[in-house]
């Protein structure tokens, strides 16, 4: 029953002006009769009248009191009709309306005195019947966005948690399977770094949408954290379409990308982790930690690869966030070393310069080489800390040779994409040479290419920041990164170090000889150095000859050894370098 139907009803207090009426004539009725009775005894003062005269009064004055108090009663009872009736259903209405209760609206007399607040009742209710609506509707919004990756505008983790859940119960209720692949981005860190956030954030929702087109409606992608994208396969009947699909999926993010931000054209390649419900993992957070895990180990195998989990990957793993934990603690127990690898100009038979390469004594692993944990410290926030104590330490040891009277040649120094970009690194720099008394002349700096074809990021600011000093310029890993050839004219290295990887295929592979001789020719042209690395054979050095490349390195001419190793070369061997007189390995 509706609440206004168990108000009183008060169509009532319309007939209250008609008892007020009665009332007053009764009222009226009966003081004027006793009074009339009074006036008619005291005019009769005969003798024995006096008592009958008593009696009369006394009964007149109860007779008035009686009437006074009924009259009091019919007022109070008239009162309540009129004033308080109203006053209690519009209470309790309003009530109702903050109850949150769904309340019809207010069936009000328009000729009564409260009907003026009525109508405002009433407005008050439909003013709250439509800030609910709104409510419910961004209520609902707020749902759906906060199941959308704000970014990519696909659904996020939880969305995809959610749907798991489904799809998990009706692959058990079918004995079907599901395949979770999660894709990460190969080296967007790197890439993030150096070109700035807004460009990584339009690679992101780029790829976001490339990926999206490429899996079928029935299959589900959502953003996870990051570089991250994740893709659930329901009841992919055998490997081989998962295989297929994660191939998509890798070929898809190769396609060259075009970024509006920085300016050109990207490309990039991914990493694809697999993990099988209900085999790799009972829930959704098993099987993504599962997918994680074969993520990890396609992205330590190479690039653009993908892997299905295995057991045993966790261990990986557990090394990995171990060897995190032990970085910070590597700096204070001074575990860090630098090994030298020289440079030769192999027409002339001698040293003309060295590379510092950073190694890592690990108390129990052994030594290790940067692969194995230079990520981990750039994850762990340390790659700053250590590079500083990179440029430390090769100042020292190079002045150290240089007060000995050994000739290393020009000395190399790696930097990160961090010390790279960084606006204090050309004070730094200037500071460390002239703590240890050593010239511009004989320091040179590496760069890799990704770090060096970036045009935003603060990279190419630094670099002119820093070169100013005198400093010699070297792109290290050249045919390796996504290149920008126009940056070669602008920003003119004094050398390029073409990759250990296009040297591995010469004189043998075709494709390799061809790009390392585009590379010679384009060089040469600019006139740019070329350095070939990772030179392992003796076909390879005269190949390179052959072609006017004599600037070598590699283990042809001398594996990376630790300072004192690579002082006693140069003691004895001073700076001759002939085909037998390689470094020891
Ligand atoms: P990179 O600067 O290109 O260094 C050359 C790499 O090739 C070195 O690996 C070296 O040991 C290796 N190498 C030299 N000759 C040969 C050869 O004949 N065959 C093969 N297969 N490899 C050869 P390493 O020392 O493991 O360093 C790897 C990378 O780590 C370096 O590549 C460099 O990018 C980075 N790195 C090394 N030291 C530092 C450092 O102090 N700071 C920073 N930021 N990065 C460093
Ligand atoms: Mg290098
Ligand atoms: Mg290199």
């Amino acid at each position: 029953m509706a609440e206004t139907d168990r108000m009183p009803d008060p169509s009532a207090r319309s007939r209250a002006p008609s008892l007020r009426s009665a009332l007053l004539l009764a009222l009226g009725a009966g003081l004027l009769l006793p009074a009339l009775g009074w006036l008619a005894a005291e005019l009769a003062l005969a003798p024995g009248a006096a008592e009958a005269l008593q009696r009369h009064r006394a009964a007149v004055l109860l007779m008035v009191t009686v009437q006074a108090v009924a009259a009091a009663g019919l007022c109070l009872w008239l009162l309540d009709r009129r004033f308080d009736w109203p006053l209690q259903r519009l209470l309790s209405h309003l009530q109702g309306l903050l109850g949150g209760r769904p309340l019809p609206a207010l069936q009000w007399p328009a000729g009564d005195d409260f009907a003026p607040l009525a109508r405002q009742v009433d407005g008050l209710r439909e003013h709250l019947a439509t800030l609910q609506t709104q409510l419910r509707a961004s209520d609902a919004q707020l749902h759906k966005a906060s199941m959308l990756d704000a970014l990519t505008g696909l659904p996020n983790r939880a969305l995809m948690q959610e749907l798991f859940g489904h799809e998990a119960a009706q692959a058990r209720r079918g004995g079907r399977s599901l395949a979770l692949l999660q894709i990460g981005l190969d080296r967007f860190r790197t890439f993030n770094d150096t070109l700035g956030h807004a460009a990584g954030d339009e690679l992101l929702s780029g790829m976001g949408r490339r990926l999206a087109a490429c899996v079928r409606d029935a299959d589900f992608i959502c953003r996870g954290a990051g570089d991250e994208f994740l893709v659930l396969l329901p009841g992919p009947d055998g490997w081989d379409r998962v295989a297929s699909a994660a191939e998509r999926l890798l070929r898809a993010v190769e396609e060259p990308l075009e970024l509006a931000h920085a300016g050109h054209v990207v490309s990039l390649s991914a990493s694809v982790g697999v993990a099988m419900y209900p085999s790799d993992g009972q829930d959704f957070e098993g099987l993504a930690r599962a997918a994680a895990l074969a993520l990890d180990r396609s992205k330590s195998l190479g690039r653009g690869l993908y892997s299905f989990y295995q057991p045993g990957m966790d261990q990986a793993l557990r090394v990995r966030i171990a060897t995190e934990r032990e970085l910070s603690l590597a700096l204070e127990r001074d575990e860090f070393e630098l090994h030298y690898q020289p440079v030769v100009d192999a027409a002339a038979g001698r040293v003309v310069g060295c590379e510092a390469l950073l190694r890592w004594r690990h108390p129990r692993r052994g030594l290790l080489v940067p692969a194995d944990f230079i990520e981990g410290a750039r994850q762990c926030g340390l790659m700053c800390d250590i590079d500083a104590w990179v440029l430390n330490a090769a100042c020292t040891d190079l002045a150290h040779w240089v007060g000995a009277g050994l000739q290393p040649g020009r000395l190399a120094i790696n930097l990160s994409v961090q010390q790279a970009r960084s606006p204090a690194l050309s004070d730094t720099l200037r500071d460390a040479l002239q703590r240890h008394g050593l010239s511009p002349a004989q320091l040179e700096l590496e760069i890799t290419e990704d770090t060096f074809l970036q045009e935003s990021g603060g990279v190419p600011r630094a670099l002119a920041r820093w070169r100013a000093l005198g400093l010699a310029l070297t792109i290290d890993d050249f045919g390796t990164g996504y290149s920008s050839l126009s940056q070669l004219k602008t920003l003119r290295p004094e050398r390029l170090k073409i990759d250990c990887s296009l040297v591995r295929g010469l004189p043998a592979v075709a494709e390799d000889c061809a790009l390392a001789e585009a590379m010679l020719a384009m060089a040469r042209a600019l006139g740019i150095e070329v350095v070939a690395e990772g030179v392992e054979t003796a076909a390879q050095r005269d190949w390179l000859l052959q072609r006017g490349c004599a600037r070598q390195q590699g283990h042809w001419h001398g594996t990376p050894v630790p300072a004192p190793a690579f002082e006693a070369w140069l003691v004895r061997d001073g700076v001759a370098v002939t085909e037998t007189a390689a470094l020891p390995a």
